[in-house]
C-alpha cells in the first residue's frame, strides 16, 4: 500500500500512521521524493484500507499490488508530465521528438545538427559523450570537455541536452550540464546508478534493458523515484531475441503495456531498435502509433562517418521528413482517441 502524507503532516500524526502499519506487520519504507512525502508499506494481512485512510496527515492512500509501486498507474491515474523549462515538456499531451548523433564528436558536428534541429523546431537534441561500447578499441565519447562544450552550443540555440551518465562517480559533475540523464540499456540495473540519480533534480530517462522484461524496467523506475526523484521517462529500445536480421528487436508490444502500467512518459528508440538505417523512420512512426510520448532516434550530417551507430542513423534529409512524418502521425492518433 502507498501512503501519501499530507505536506504538513505532524511527527506525532506519523508516528501515530507507522505505529497502526506495523501493528499489521507491514514493512515499512519512508519515500521523500523532491515533491512530495510517501510510506511504502509491504505486508500480507488483509487490511479495509478506510481504517487507515482516516488517521490525521494522510492525504491520500491506495492498495498497489504490483512488485513496483510509487510508478505505478494503479496509483497515480494521471500521467505524468515532465516541464524541462522554456516551453519543453515530455509527457501526455505532445510528441517529444529527440534527435542527435549517438556521439558528441565535435564543435563543427554539433553546429550543424543544432542548426538542423533548429530549423525543424526539434526542441531535444541526444548525443553521447560517455560511450558504452561493446569494443574497448572503439570511440568512447570525448567525456566532460565535450559535454561542456555540447551544453554551452545547446543553451545559445534554446535547445535541451539528453546524453547518458554510466556511472555514480559522473552525476555529480555532468549534473550543472544535462537537463535529462540517459541510463542506457547496459545500466537498467545498475541499482548505485539508480540511487544515485535518486538524489538529482533532473529528468531521468531509462533504457529497457538488453534482455530485459517490462517489469525490471518498472522495478529500476522505482529505485529512481523511491531515492527521491520522480522525473523520470522510460525508453524501448528493443531486446536481443534469437533474431538476427535486425540489432536488436524493437517491442513495440511495449509501449502500450507500459501506458497501462504506470503513469510515467514512455519514448521509443527506434535506432537501436531495429539498427537499420532505411526502417528507423517506419518503426518511429509505428511506436508514435503505439501510443508512445515521444521519440528518441540518431542523426547526423554525414551517417557513413559517424564516429559510432552510423548503420542507424539517419541523415538531415531522412530526418527533416521524419519529423514531419512523426507530427502528422502523432494528429492523426488524436484525432482517432
Ligand atoms: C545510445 O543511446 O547511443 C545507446 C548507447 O543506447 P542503448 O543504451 O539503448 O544501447
Ligand atoms: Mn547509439
Amino acid at each position: 500500500m502507498i501512503i501519501q502524507l499530507e505536506p504538513t503532516v505532524s511527527a506525532a500524526a506519523k508516528a501515530d500512521i507507522l505505529a497502526r502499519i506495523q501493528e499489521l506487520k507491514y514493512k515499512v519504507t519512508e519515500v521523500n521524493t523532491q515533491r512530495a512525502s510517501y510510506l511504502v508499506a509491504i505486508g500480507k494481512a488483509d487490511v479495509d484500507l478506510r481504517t487507515i485512510g482516516q488517521l490525521p496527515g494522510i492525504l491520500d492512500i491506495h492498495r498497489v499490488s504490483d512488485e513496483y509501486k510509487l510508478v505505478s498507474r494503479k496509483w497515480r491515474v494521471r500521467p505524468t508530465v515532465l516541464d524541462l523549462g522554456d516551453g519543453v515538456r515530455i509527457g501526455e499531451g505532445s510528441l517529444s521528438i529527440m534527435a542527435g548523433p549517438c556521439s558528441i564528436e565535435s564543435e563543427a558536428q554539433m553546429e550543424k545538427i543544432m542548426q538542423h534541429l533548429v530549423d525543424n523546431d526539434v526542441r531535444i537534441m541526444r548525443g553521447g559523450v560517455f560511450k558504452p561500447r561493446s569494443s574497448p578499441y572503439s570511440f568512447r565519447g570525448l567525456g566532460m570537455d565535450g559535454l561542456k562544450l555540447f551544453h554551452q552550443m545547446a543553451r545559445a540555440r534554446g535547445i535541451k541536452i539528453i546524453t547518458e551518465v554510466m556511472q555514480v562517480s559522473q552525476v555529480e559533475e555532468m549534473h550543472d550540464y544535462v537537463d535529462v540523464f540517459q541510463v542506457g540499456a547496459r545500466n537498467t540495473q545498475n541499482f548505485n546508478l539508480l540511487d544515485a540519480l535518486g538524489g538529482v533534480d533532473k529528468p531521468v530517462l531509462i533504457k529497457r534493458g538488453i534482455s530485459g522484461t517490462l517489469e525490471e524496467l518498472l522495478s529500476s523506475a522505482e529505485y529512481v523515484f523511491s531515492g527521491g526523484n520522480e522525473k523520470l521517462i522510460l525508453c524501448e529500445r528493443g531486446i536481443r531475441t534469437f533474431e538476427t536480421a535486425s540489432r536488436n528487436t524493437l517491442d513495440l508490444n511495449a509501449v502500450p503495456i507500459l501506458k497501462e502500467k504506470t503513469h510515467l512518459p514512455v519514448v521509443v528508440d527506434p535506432s537501436h531498435g531495429i539498427g537499420i538505417r532505411e526502417y528507423v523512420a517506419t518503426m518511429a512512426l509505428a511506436g508514435v502509433m503505439a501510443g508512445a510520448d515521444g521519440i528518441v532516434y540518431e542523426a547526423h550530417e554525414k551517417p557513413e562517418e559517424a564516429a559510432s551507430d552510423g548503420a542507424q542513423t539517419l541523415n538531415f534529409q531522412e530526418s527533416a521528413r521524419l519529423i514531419r512524418n512523426l507530427r502528422k502521425v502523432y494528429a492523426l492518433r488524436q484525432e482517432l482517441e
